[in-house]
């Protein structure tokens, strides 16, 4: 199976660039999420530099995706400039790469012919450390201008549309169709606290057992989950396996 790392740019103590009551890092957070969920949906395996608000550095998360054996690394950031007219949407690949030139075609032109931009800035090429530190092909996406008003909107409220295009344009890469229906995913889910040490204790324990748990922060609460499924028997079959070694353990249908 295709195997997609994620890397939500920024997080913790760096928000990223700030415009029109945004952050960068939360934006780029939700989307890799909704790309992750819609990955998942087409089989795809799918791992991120981070599920929740907190801090990695850059060799970190190439060293994440490096581990993970990725075969293509995709990482989301909004831009930002002082002249608050600059808009529009433009993707990066490390200099002398072929395949991530390739790709950041691909997540670029996916973008626009899905109209969830304002201006097509075209790709470009950047040695951005997640670029060079990284393995496999990667490409970086600016989805748009947090200090411009309209691409703000579109960064604010075109989440799911801003997803959807850049999922499509990575299972392009893969020759692997993207199907609108499938839309519900069997999460499993190993315990949701409100502390987040608890949590990761938690994720650490069952990744020492090999199980891929990731901790992700959803309504208030630090939750731990283990695998998610595009067939509910899969999902229940994991879910009846950690049972068994005593953990509590829900299926959440998203
Ligand atoms: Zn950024």
């Amino acid at each position: 199976m295709v195997k997609v790392f994620l890397d939500a740019g920024h997080g913790g103590h760096d928000p990223g660039a700030l415009g029109n009551d945004l952050r960068e890092k939360d934006i780029n957070l939700s989307v890799a999420l909704k790309v992750g969920n819609i990955l998942i949906n087409h089989s795809v395996n799918v791992n991120y530099s981070r599920t929740t608000d907190v801090f990695v550095e850059l060799a970190e998360r190439a060293r994440k995706a490096n581990n993970y054996n990725a075969d293509i690394f995709v990482s989301l950031h909004c831009n930002a400039f002082d002249n608050p007219s600059a808009k529009g949407v433009e993707t990066y690949s490390y200099p002398g790469s072929s395949n991530g030139a390739k790709l950041a075609k691909l997540l670029q032109s996916s973008i626009v012919s899905s109209g969830v931009y304002t201006v097509d800035r075209g790709t470009k090429t950047a040695n951005f450390a997640v670029l060079r530190l990284t393995n496999m092909p990667a490409a970086l996406v600016e989805m748009g201008f947090i200090t411009n008003g309209e691409d703000a909107n579109i960064l604010k409220n075109r989440q799911e549309d801003l997803a959807i295009a850049i999922a499509k344009g990575i299972l392009s890469y893969f020759g692997i169709p993207y199907k609108d229906s499938v839309t519900t995913l069997y999460k499993v889910q190993v315990g949701a606290f409100s502390v987040k040490s608890n949590a990761d204790n938690l994720a650490n324990e069952l990744k020492s057992k090999g199980y891929d748990a990731i901790v992700i922060y959803q309504g208030g609460y630090y939750k731990v989950q283990v695998g998610a499924f595009k067939v509910r028997s899969n999902a229940e079959a994991l879910a009846n396996e950690l049972k068994a070694q005593g953990y509590d353990v829900i299926i959440v249908v998203v």
